[in-house]
């Protein structure tokens, strides 16, 4: 996909417009009393003709017995049986093979300043281009992105059809010099992160993302070969709060911060102020 002349935000909308008309149109039909799973199988079946257009085999995952499948990309250890979706809701067992369901489908593409990601010591002053997409690995009763984190993709509003080379592309075309993955959790879409980091590493643009700090010690060293700059969010200092606010744990974010200093990128923390 090439970048129409113009506006970035208008080619994004007229893209999401199409996809809001059809599901505006089989709400239509579920008025007229299509049984109301209609949409929802309608849409995996879509997902199982894309095939291997969109849906993406995930990175650190085992093959169990009969079938089963466990991810490896975050602490939780999502164990599932055929046909079953994730904890983070972007990854679902399809005969056997987990694969991520947002793989090049951003719910949400926008150019910030870099100090709103926050990231205050990597070139200030300059923009980044983000991406968001639907889920996350953690359910922080606070989240401010809710809308984003605590949805599946099937019930998002707007969703983008962005590959790798297209994202790497758009910020080429617009001078760019950093992608950055943010908004929702980037463990939950992995894959795309990793694919896009790897094309714009080889570019010469910069790699940042901000994150809870879930993500297992394998797959984050992995990802940071490709990373210039991570922002954690240490929501708090126990495990107690980290269980009752987030459930997650504290253990996992601890050891994460640990690994990113050790592997020499740039870290910064942050620490929320939750109004309650
Ligand atoms: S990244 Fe998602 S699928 Fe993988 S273990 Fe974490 S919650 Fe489960």
């Amino acid at each position: 996909m090439i970048l129409p002349e113009g506006n970035m935000e208008r080619f994004l909308k007229e893209k999401a417009s199409r996809r809001a008309f059809l599901r505006r149109g089989c709400l239509f039909l579920t008025s007229f009393g299509i049984y109301p799973g209609f949409f929802d199988s309608l849409t995996k079946k879509a997902w199982a003709k894309r095939g291997a257009l969109s849906l993406r085999e995930a990175m650190f995952y085992k093959r169990l017995a009969n079938n089963i499948v466990q991810c490896g990309v975050c602490f939780r250890g999502c164990i599932l049986k055929e046909g079953e979706r994730s904890f983070c809701r972007n990854k679902e067992n399809i005969d056997g093979r987990l694969y991520s369901l947002v793989y090049g489908r951003p719910s949400a593409v926008h150019v910030d300043p870099i100090e709103k990601e926050p990231s205050l010591h990597m070139l200030p002053g300059t923009k980044i281009l983000c991406f968001g997409t639907a889920g996350c690995n953690f359910r922080c009763k606070f989240c401010h992105n809710w809308h984003l984190s605590q949805r599946s993709i099937e019930e998002m509003e707007y969703t983008y059809d962005i590959l790798p080379e297209d994202a790497v592309k758009i910020a080429l075309k617009k001078k760019i010099p950093t992608l950055s993955f943010t908004y929702n959790e980037p463990t939950s879409f992995y894959e795309y992160v990793y694919d896009i980091a790897r094309l714009a590493k080889k570019k010469g643009l910069r790699i940042l993302w901000h994150s809870n700090g879930g993500m297992n010690p394998e797959p984050l060293k992995e990802l940071l070969k490709y990373t210039d700059a991570v922002t954690i969010d240490l929501k708090g200092f126990t495990n107690k709060f980290y269980q009752d606010t987030s459930s997650a744990k504290l253990e996992p974010v601890l050891r994460t911060l640990k690994i990113i200093r050790e592997e020499g990128r740039w870290l910064e923390i942050v620490n929320l102020h939750i109004p309650t």
